[in-house]
């Protein structure tokens, strides 16, 4: 017997199909979903489907950008010879709300992870190595401190040492396994200016 509706049912799974959700909250979503009036339904759908339709990588950083070339990269008062690399855009806000860092970025969209399959081919490293050139000055790995992060912080520093760049790694005062979007301000700075050589 089917307990709702084949249109709740669809719309339980495609909510629960998407992560941190469980089926119980996907449940409530879609509860929550039908009883919304209908313009704000719309709104919603729309949003999604424009976020799709126009959000694309930054063709230098692989952020996330509405543009061929993010703000950041496209700024004349950013250092283009400091590249900073993180994780995810997620990891690259959460720089930028300091206000404090002035190089630029390099977005990974992941971290290497052999546990769940993700090898240096399936993150932006072939993208990073093309973007260094005799100008840049230093690449600092601010990828998480999780063992993901530190694995995939050791697999750039070998790949990078022979060019003859810098390569840097932000300090260890960044709690074990925490995103750095979790961590406050004064922690991603501290870690920032505390960075040590690799
Ligand atoms: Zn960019």
């Amino acid at each position: 017997m089917e307990l709702y509706s084949g249109y709740i049912n669809k719309l339980i799974e495609e909510l629960a199909a998407l992560p941190g959700i469980g089926s119980k909250s996907a449940q409530r979503l879609a509860f929550h979903l039908i009883n919304m009036p209908q313009d704000r339904v719309e709104r919603l759908a729309a949003a999604i489907v424009d976020a799709k339709a126009n959000v694309r990588y930054c063709k230098e950083c692989y952020t996330l950008t509405d543009r061929e070339v993010c703000p950041v990269c496209a700024s004349q008062n950013r250092n283009h010879k400091l590249i900073m690399v993180v994780e995810n855009t997620r990891d690259l806000a959460a720089y930028e709300k300091t206000g404090r860092y002035e190089g630029v970025y390099h977005v990974l969209h992941g971290a290497i992870s052999p546990m769940l399959g993700i090898g240096p081919g399936d993150i932006k490293l072939k993208e990073l190595m093309a973007r260094l050139h005799e100008e840049v000055e230093e690449v600092i790995i601010a990828t998480n401190s999780s063992l993901e992060g530190e694995t995939t912080a050791m697999y750039i520093s070998k790949m990078i040492k022979p060019v003859g760049i810098r390569v840097t790694r932000i300090a260890s005062g960044v709690p074990v396994g925490g995103d750095l979007e979790y961590i406050d301000e004064v922690t991603l700075l501290r870690a920032l200016e505390g960075r040590v050589e690799l």
